[in-house]
């Protein structure tokens, strides 16, 4: 039986707005086991990407605890770097260094938290660019790849720093619609590797290839989850079976 890597218990978060407090996440609960691919969908605005965040510890929560590899952090102050360590995004818009090469790019991040040298460091990323299908394009600034090839730089950026655990916030969705299962195919692949990846998309056919487990959160609750292919079968809620409709 596989351990446990993610849980969310009873997790509350809201952002201050003028007319006071706006809960975005109400009452979360999820495990992902080690090695299991989840998916995250639903509405725009619903609270998938604060989930992420706080995954990765780029947002704090207000009651709950949350764990990752073993570290809980709940409200009070989290060992961000140790967290840092076990988990790596990869962003919806790439998020990539202009004036670094792609192979440059991959590097700073083993650079930094892995403490590797440079010449060790730029060996490593192109080993990893070679693995996301970008051989010929490691000298490259992000201006002269295409979409789809910069987010396969992201990908390679995050895989560098060797993550137990993968976070991936729509990362199909600035792409041109073309581009986007050259992305979808380089992750499903990563998935084969056995890492465990967290990923909040809205393309569903790539959510059914790669996903073990699926939540659907809406108005930061999550109205159902399960595994992904009796999810899509068997929609328990009216909201789901709708969503699913209308994304087809
Ligand atoms: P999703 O990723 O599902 O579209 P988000 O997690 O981005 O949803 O957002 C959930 C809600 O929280 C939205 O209403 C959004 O406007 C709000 N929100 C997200 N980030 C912030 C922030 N930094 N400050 C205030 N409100 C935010
Ligand atoms: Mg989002």
């Amino acid at each position: 039986m596989s351990q446990t890597i993610v849980e969310f218990k009873e997790v509350f978060k809201s952002f201050p707005s003028e007319k006071g407090p706006v809960e975005v996440l109400k009452d979360i609960n999820f495990k992902v086991k080690e090695g299991q691919v989840v998916c995250l969908i639903g509405p725009s605005g619903g609270g998938k990407s604060t989930c992420l965040r706080s995954i990765n510890a780029l947002e704090t929560i207000d009651r709950g605890d949350i764990e990752v590899c073993g570290i809980h952090y709940g409200t009070t102050k989290r060992p961000i770097h140790k967290v840092r360590q076990n988990t790596a995004m990869v962003f919806q818009r790439f998020e990539l260094f202009p004036h670094l090469t792609a192979q440059e790019n991959v590097a700073l991040g083993i650079r930094k938290v892995k403490g590797l040298s440079k010449k060790n460091s730029m060996a490593r990323a192109s080993d990893l660019l070679i693995r996301v299908g970008l051989t010929d394009h490691q000298h490259k600034y992000p201006d002269s790849l295409s979409g789809g090839q910069q987010q396969r730089v992201g990908i390679a950026r995050a895989l560098a720093l060797e993550p137990k655990v993968l976070l991936c916030d729509e990362p199909t969705s600035a792409l041109d619609p073309e581009l986007v299962d050259d992305v979808c195919d380089v992750l499903v692949d990563v998935a084969k590797s056995g890492i465990t990846m967290i990923i909040v998309t809205h393309e569903m056919s790539f959510v059914k290839k790669i996903s073990d487990w699926t939540l659907f959160l809406e108005h930061g609750t999550i109205l159902e989850q399960g595994p992904t292919q009796e999810l899509f079968a068997s929609p328990k809620t009216e909201r789901l079976q709708q969503f699913l409709n209308k994304v087809h």
